[in-house]
């Protein structure tokens, strides 16, 4: 799995670090982001749950080929 987060879509809406604070967190301005080293969602079932509830479809979720 690998995470993708457009940050010139998210709006700092936070709801990604709410439904998966495993694996995103918040910067400084309040905009998404990955916590090191879980750019491959750590195994989380919660990573799709986080990109379904971002409100701007910013979070991308793609499956790892190979
Ligand atoms: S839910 Fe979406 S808009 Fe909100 S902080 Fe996360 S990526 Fe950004």
């Amino acid at each position: 799995m690998h995470i993708d987060i457009d940050t010139d879509t998210c709006v700092g809406a936070g709801q990604c670090a709410l439904a998966a604070p495993g694996v995103f967190t918040q910067d400084d301005d309040g905009y998404s982001t990955i916590l090191p080293g879980r750019e491959d969602g750590g195994g989380d079932p919660m990573v799709r749950e986080a990109a379904r509830a971002c409100p701007v479809g910013a979070i991308t979720v793609s499956e790892a080929v190979g």
